[in-house]
């Protein structure tokens, strides 16, 4: 009999950080088939922020698969999907009261673009250096997080424009010089490759996420803003990430208090359940022609939608927000306790629990302890990822109901890997 660990069965285009073979979830820890418990700082890259199976979503998706699994949304008005919408109208930020459901991040992605395309009648796009937006052609024309997640597919569609992150350390300038520069160089960008009135949106990500986890300071977000305002172009915010609660506040954009025109979201917000949805003011959805977008799946699936209700019930009825805050705090305090007690050289940054340990070295970037780390992370039995494109970030993005022992036994963990890691770097020195 084939071992099923290494049958053909899956495409061999997924990487994969483990072998292990969950069978089921409860909070920040999932149970693997020899029963096993892994400590889970993943979240499945940012999802299950309510925690795996939280029983209020398990209770929600039983009682709707016992009635209807599917209402196609373009014969049906769904009750289901009014109800989420109603929702969401009450966490995004003001004005944002209109929304169009998808399946995935990247399609989110893609129906902002045909949004702004439409709503402006220009066809350029800005985004940021080391941003992710996605897999499908469009959304990769608008990733530079890593070449990898580009190369052989290019030619990619055109119209594109690449300006520079405010990330400061990459840059090797202080924040406010790091975000002088980027502002300028955004202006640079109108005068010499998309002007202003071709250029229909700007999108970002709030916290990079793939890119390294590092946050957008608030006054390059204003600037951004100004910017938007004075030629019409739009605001565009890919929360795929970072919403619903995950940076301590429900959007991270709601700690600069900027305007979004757009607001992109995934991941968080269906617990697991395929999701996806762009919220926008309804005068600026008036602009999209019946018609003109759409897909079987999206807001379709009273399932899914009614796990996604579920989901923002239970991340505001728990605060999960306030609760991301102090976890984050706890979090951060500690991961620079470690790197302090150990000499490291490592950034401790990130809101609520969006935190990313950026090791840098004597000469740059640190890719070979995060290496070391991240597997002897493995080796406690902790899933972690790293991010950036050099490989030298740990990011950490646990269930937001994670618990301060959670927590606690994480930051043990993780300082037994620190140790092993820093022995045998020693030894093989
Ligand atoms: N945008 C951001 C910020 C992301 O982190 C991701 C996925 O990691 C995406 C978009 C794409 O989402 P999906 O993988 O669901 O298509």
């Amino acid at each position: 009999m084939s071992d099923p660990a290494t049958s053909p069965s899956l495409s061999p285009v997924w990487t994969r950080l483990t072998d292990i073979r969950p069978v089921r979830g409860e909070g920040a820890w999932l149970e693997d088939e020899r029963g096993e418990r892994w400590l889970d700082m993943t979240s499945g890259i940012g999802v299950t922020n309510t925690g795996h199976a939280h029983p209020r979503v398990v209770a929600a998706v039983r009682e709707q698969a016992e009635r209807l699994f599917f209402g196609q949304a373009n014969i049906v008005r769904l009750p289901q999907a009014e109800a989420l919408a109603q929702r969401l109208g009450r966490v995004t930020p003001d004005g944002i009261d209109t929304f169009f459901f998808s399946n995935s991040g990247a399609e989110a992605i893609e129906a902002a673009v045909k949004l702004a395309r439409h709503a402006t009648g220009r066809a350029n796009l800005i985004v940021f250096q080391g941003s992710f937006h996605g897999r499908t052609h469009q959304a990769m024309a608008m990733t530079t997080s890593k070449t990898a997640y580009r190369h052989r597919y290019q030619p990619l569609p055109a119209g594109t424009f690449v300006a520079p992150f405010p990330y400061a350390l990459q840059l090797g300038m202080d924040e406010e010089r790091a975000i002088d520069f980027a502002l300028a160089q955004l202006d640079l960008l109108f005068a010499t490759q998309s002007a202003p009135d071709e250029t229909a949106a700007m999108v970002i990500e709030p916290v990079l996420g793939e890119g390294g986890y590092v946050p957008a300071p608030a006054r390059f977000l204003a600037g951004l803003r100004k910017r938007c305002d004075e030629h019409g172009i739009l605001l565009a915010l890919d929360e795929v990430q970072s919403g619903f609660g995950r940076t301590g506040t429900m959007f991270a954009v709601d700690h600069a208090g900027v305007r979004p025109d757009v607001l992109i979201m995934a991941k968080g917000l269906g617990s697991g359940f395929p999701i996806s949805a762009i919220g926008a003011s309804a005068d600026l959805m008036a602009h999209w022609e019946p018609g003109t977008h759409g897909g079987t799946y999206g807001g379709g699936n009273a399932v899914v939608l009614a796990a996604a209700s579920a989901t923002i019930d239970v991340i505001v009825d728990e605060d999960l927000p306030a609760a991301a805050a102090r976890r984050g705090e706890q979090l951060r305090d500690g991961l620079r306790t470690i790197v302090d007690r150990y000499g490291i050289s490592a950034h401790v940054r990130g809101p609520g629990l969006m935190v990313g340990v950026e090791f840098v070295g004597r000469h740059g970037p640190d890719a070979e302890l995060a290496k070391h780390v991240l597997r002897g992370c493995l080796d406690e039995r902790m899933l972690i990822l790293g991010c950036g494109p050099a490989g030298n970030v740990i990011r950490w993005i646990p269930p937001l109901v994670a618990s301060e022992d959670d927590v606690a036994q994480a930051l043990q963990r993780f300082e037994r890997a620190v140790r092993r890691s820093l022995t045998r770097l020693e030894r093989a020195s």
